[in-house]
């Protein structure tokens, strides 16, 4: 059930509203919108009773919340979520993000002209793995604290905010101390204890859509994130395994309206998974940003050909500078802005 506050509650009277919930044994998730605040239940096993709440001062009413989830949902907010990393930077508004930089850090040296190259661009937000899920044991795994170091650095030096996986829990408390928002890649999109640890971190959480999860399946998965209190999750549609051999995955555009109908969270798009191919990742970053999508994920590296992983889909630094220039021209006609 969802507690609907009126317009003008005051905060006394949404923390009453919550300590009644939790006096009722259940957890209160207060979420303000734009014109009022509701709040979220977890924690029942029944549906609520809304008579011990309805009565309570500056509650509007109480509505039976008809999806399977309960805080991801259009229901609960209306108006999209925006988070906002400080210094201009949010995500989720009307302006896009734009995250870019390797597929991992390789070096101190590396990461550093690259971050270079789109800061110089534009972009605000800088990628780059330092854990790295990688489908062989023998594959290059990141540099692990190393890598946070040097991307801690490449903040410092470029104003960047810092985007990086984390893959487990132990990875979770060190990719909160040195970046701005937390990764969870698609393999780990239903790696249930990651997400629930993810919830109680510090930071927001970009959570990547499984190679082979439907749309309610990803909701569900950042619902475990929120559950937890973390009300700070973007959702990354990153391709999908379909029988199609001329991209790495299939870029499943389609979810990016779909997600903005059922859910308040932003969503952006990984054009260089979501393709693996260098030559289509402009093209269907262009199509992103048509499809109403909040921003981008996009691999880049100084030196693609060099890279240790992901080379194959990696734009080069003149790449991406078309890249934003193409969708500079885009955003004003979906009324959006560049940074
Ligand atoms: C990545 O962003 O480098 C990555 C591993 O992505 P995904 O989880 O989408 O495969
Ligand atoms: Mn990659």
């Amino acid at each position: 059930m969802l507690v609907m506050m009126k317009a003008n509650a005051t905060r006394e009277e949404i923390d009453a509203v919550c300590r009644r919930i939790e006096s009722m044994g259940y957890k209160p998730h207060p979420i303000p919108g734009s014109t009022r605040t509701a709040i979220g239940i977890t924690g029942n096993r029944e549906p609520v009773e809304p008579v011990a709440l309805e009565s309570l001062p500056g509650v509007g009413e109480c509505v039976p919340v008809s999806k399977p989830y309960k805080l991801v949902g259009r229901e609960l907010k209306e108006d999209t979520t925006v988070i906002d990393l400080g210094d201009g930077v949010a995500i989720g508004g009307r302006q896009l993000a734009v995250i870019a930089g390797p597929c991992a850090v390789e070096s101190r040296e590396q990461a550093r002209l690259t971050a270079a190259r789109v800061a110089a661009a534009g972009a605000r937000l800088f990628r780059g793995g330092a854990y790295k899920p990688r489908t062989s044991p023998y594959s290059f795994q990141g540099l692990a604290r190393e890598g946070l170091e040097i991307l801690a650095e490449v903040r410092e030096e470029f104003g960047l905010k810092i985007v990086t996986e984390a893959i487990d829990a132990e990875s979770v408390e060190e990719v909160e101390r040195y970046a701005d928002v937390i990764q969870i890649g698609a393999r780990n999109m239903q790696n249930f204890s990651l997400l629930k640890r993810a919830g109680r971190a510090r930071r927001p959480v970009l959570l990547k859509r499984g190679n082979a999860a439907t749309l309610d399946e990803l909701l569900m998965a950042a619902e475990y994130i929120l559950s937890e209190g973390n009300y700070r999750v973007i959702l990354c549609e990153r391709g999908i395994r379909t029988f199609a051999d001329h991209t790495r995955n299939t870029l499943d555009l389609s979810v990016v309206p779909a997600v903005q109908q059922l859910s308040h969270l932003p969503i952006i798009v990984d054009p260089s998974h979501g393709t693996g191919r260098r030559e289509k990742v402009i093209a269907m970053s262009r199509a992103a940003v048509a499809a109403g999508a909040d921003g981008l994920i996009v691999e880049v590296h100084h030196h693609p050909e060099q890279a240790l992983s992901d080379g194959n889909q990696s734009l080069d630094p003149a790449e991406f500078e078309q890249l934003l220039r193409e969708i500079g021209q885009i955003a004003p006609v979906l009324g959006r802005s560049m940074a």
